[in-house]
């Protein structure tokens, strides 16, 4: 059986302060958890701090972003050797903020896809489509697409020991989530259309939803068969909440 990740992605937010006092509560409030692996994905400014944090935790550590080389002339850029070494295991790529705000393509993000795989850390790969297209009935269309730019390139197996992160954009920061029916409904489309290369990998993909998750949503999105676990924004700022989360995963 797949065990289900949730993840906190806090996006540009926190400090130093705010960093010591989550951690610190998310540790004792998730000291006993058990099924189902947690993460966070602070600002890279905080990565070190956050491991320190987090030694003798059961939380893992991600990062939001990476960059498309590993070394050399690229100023501003941070490498996925980089985020290993400050000890984060989960990595997002493909958020729509960052399709939207810094023009990512699907084959940039799939290069990222590449060079994570390369360094043995785990793509947390977001996908969704927006409300226009929701309307217009493309979502499979859309999913399918920014799912194929990464198997046209590296094949299916690229997603054995990966993330896929459904996250509906007109459900992101809304506080309109997916209802369960509607994001199963999709989860499943995912799930089919990488069986279609292979059932092995389909069968053990973690597809996490994602998109105005909270603690009084989660439960009832938690008990759909493909929804594995969530990846959380807002929510995710406050420790009881994101707790409350991860316990019902
Ligand atoms: P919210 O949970 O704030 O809607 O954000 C979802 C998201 O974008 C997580 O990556």
């Amino acid at each position: 059986a797949r065990i289900p990740l949730v993840m906190g992605n806090w996006k540009l937010n926190g400090s130093k302060a705010f960093c010591d006092s989550l951690i610190s509560e998310l540790k004792t409030a998730l000291v006993d958890v058990k099924g189902c692996n947690v993460a966070i994905a602070p600002p890279v400014m905080y990565l070190a701090q956050a491991e320190n944090l987090l030694t003798d935790s059961k939380i893992a550590l991600g990062a939001q972003n990476v960059d498309v080389n590993v070394q050399g002339a690229f100023t501003g850029d941070i490498s996925p050797v980089m985020l290993k070494e400050f000890g984060a295991k989960y990595i997002i790529i493909g958020h729509s903020e960052r399709r939207t705000y810094h023009k990512e393509s699907n084959e940039f993000i799939a290069k990222k896809f590449q060079l994570l795989k390369d360094a043995g850390l785990t793509p947390v790969l977001c996908i969704g489509e927006t409300e226009a297209e929701n309307e217009a009935g493309k979502t499979e269309e859309v999913c399918a697409r920014q799912i194929d730019a990464v198997i046209n390139t590296l094949g299916v197996e690229a997603f054995n020991n990966a993330v896929i992160a459904y996250e509906p954009i007109w459900a992101i920061g809304t506080g309109k989530s997916a209802t369960p029916a509607q994001a199963q409904a999709v989860h499943a489309f995912i799930r089919q259309h990488i069986a279609k290369k292979s059932s092995t990998v389909a069968e053990q993909v973690i597809i996490q939803y994602g998109g105005s998750v909270n603690d009084a949503n989660a439960a009832e999105l938690f008990t759909q068969p493909d929804i594995d676990g969530a990846l959380v924004g807002g929510a995710s700022l406050k420790a009881a909440a994101f707790a409350t989360i991860v316990k019902a995963a």
